[in-house]
């Protein structure tokens, strides 16, 4: 922790299937994309397509 943004889910289209609005959030400064092997296994911040 120490450059994420915090926020409220002000809205989302029907794809997002993740948040929803009105629920709080916590976003990291980097994105990952949720799908490689270091994000399954729950390490996000290691996404090896981390940008
Ligand atoms: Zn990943």
């Amino acid at each position: 922790m120490g450059h994420e943004y915090v926020g409220w889910v002000e809205e989302a289209s029907s794809e997002v299937t993740a948040v929803k609005p009105g629920q709080f959030v916590v976003g990291s400064c980097a994105t990952s994309d949720n799908t490689c092997a270091d994000c399954r296994n729950g390490f996000q911040s290691n996404c090896l397509n981390r940008e």
